[in-house]
């Protein structure tokens, strides 16, 4: 039935409203954009139209698209084998990038478990958590509660969003998830409610007295270090994440790190969790995992652990969980030359500049008539926009004015995803200042053509 012509730009935009069904996205209201290519922090699109990728392509991009190097390092991998299983053997690549992580991670978390996304990292640290209490020595069964932080984004697995607190998602599914435990997060006003948010020592005698509480029946606490990326990039005061690990080790209770969107540089350190120098007992990695080429996702953890679930076959201490990609040579290839990266290019050290060039810019937003507050945490910000800016009265949610915004910095050559009415600025690590510059002023003109009015 079809013919052999190539399709046009036409039929591929039609075939795209047409088929496919787009993540987080009203179709009835989808805008196709065909991105063909890309070129460290651009995009172009089919009609050759360049966009400053302001979103790290849903936070995962790092070094740029193209890098020569990650490109090299798929291919060398093609030459070898593109996929085999974990399930039972092995591969040399993937041993080398468990042994890196193990090095690079914070010290202790020495056992390396692979998935493909983010999601499935914290379905897995949930069951090993949880799985983990059943076979420790002596045993504590009864421990079928988590923890989380409120307006938390863990994934969108059934397990991830018993955990997750940005209701907008996920509240229609309650029927069918555990629900979590919630304790208030100390990032600053709730964008999405206003509801205040509650000092970095009342966070913490909430936590304290709901760990007692539940005494007895929680399996671990589960959150993302330092910023709640999807919650509207709410930030942390510092000394909450080193609060909440004295806490939930005097309360005996495991403590998960979710650095799905903060790992790999996002707040100026390699894993956000080193600024107040915790070591997790469980760590999820995934988006910038693979700086952004292919979809691989960790979950790390210790040897206390691990040994929980050590046992003959007929022990049955097994964990029986895993997924047919997880660990896959090619994206264990692109992770490990993504880290030399770090290491050879200096990343780390050249982000300071960058996140200064962020901050003057975002600040210079926050002057605009209808931005409320701004927050940033390394090269991570985000914008509020608000009806009011004495009174932070938010927009009536559906005029969808972070949506207006960011197809309008479209025009002007950025792209940009907003949460709500909050407007995200995360773009690659390896983006330069004058680019930066320009993001933000693409950012600005989105602002305020959906706030005229
Ligand atoms: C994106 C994200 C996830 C989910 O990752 P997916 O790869 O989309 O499944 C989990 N936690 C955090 C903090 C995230 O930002």
């Amino acid at each position: 039935m079809s013919d052999h012509r190539p399709p046009t730009t036409d039929d591929l935009l039609r075939w795209d409203r047409d088929h496919v069904w787009h993540a987080f996205t009203q179709m009835q209201e989808y805008e196709p954009l065909l991105i063909e290519s890309g070129q460290g922090a651009t995009l172009v699109d089919t009609a050759g139209n360049a966009y400053l990728d302001g979103s790290a392509s849903m936070w995962c991009n790092v070094h740029g698209h193209r890098h020569p190097r990650l490109d090299a390092a798929v291919r060398a991998q093609l030459e070898k084998v593109a996929h085999t299983t974990n399930l039972g053997l092995s591969n040399p690549t993937t041993v080398a990038l468990a042994r890196r992580l193990v090095e690079i991670a914070p010290p202790g978390l020495t056992k390396v478990f692979f998935t493909g996304d983010g999601s499935s990292a914290i379905e897995a640290a949930l069951k090993m958590a949880f799985q983990y209490w059943l076979q420790a020595d002596p045993p504590r069964a009864g421990r079928t509660t988590f923890i989380a932080i409120g307006e938390a984004y863990h994934g969108d697995t059934l397990g991830a969003i018993g955990v997750g607190g940005v209701d907008r998602f996920t509240a229609m599914f309650a029927p069918l998830t555990f629900a979590a435990v919630r304790v208030p997060s100390p990032g600053g006003p709730c964008p999405h409610t206003g509801r205040p948010a509650p000092s970095l020592a009342e966070a913490l005698a909430t936590l304290d007295r709901t760990l007692a509480e539940h005494r007895g029946t929680v399996a671990a606490l589960v959150m993302e270090p330092l910023v709640q990326a999807a919650g509207g990039v709410l930030v942390h005061p510092p000394g909450f994440l080193q609060g909440v690990r004295e806490l939930t080790e005097r309360h005996d209770v495991l403590l998960i790190l979710d650095e799905v969107a903060v790992g790999f540089g996002r707040t100026g350190t390699l894993f956000a969790c080193e600024r107040e120098r915790v070591t997790p007992d469980i760590l999820c990695l995934a988006k910038g995992l693979t700086a952004g080429y292919l979809p691989m996702a960790a979950t790390l953890t210790t040897a206390t652990i691990w040994n929980a679930f050590l046992g003959t076959h007929a022990e049955r201490r097994t964990f029986f969980h895993g997924h047919t990609y997880g660990g896959n040579p090619l994206a264990a290839a692109v992770a490990l030359e993504s880290l030399d990266i770090f290491r050879d290019e200096r990343v780390l050290e050249s982000l300071p500049p960058k996140i200064d060039r962020l901050r003057v810019q975002v600040t210079r937003l926050g002057g605009l008539d209808h931005v409320g507050d701004v927050r940033q945490c390394g090269l991570v910000a985000g914008v509020d926009l608000v009806a009011d800016k004495a009174s932070r009265r938010p927009y009536p949610w559906q005029e969808q004015r972070g949506t207006r915004a960011c197809l309008t910095a479209r025009r002007h050559g950025a792209i940009l995803r907003q949460l709500g009415d909050t407007v995200v600025i995360m773009p690659p690590l390896c983006i330069t200042l004058d680019e930066i510059d320009r993001l933000a002023a693409a950012a600005e003109a989105g602002i305020r053509a959906a706030t005229v009015g």
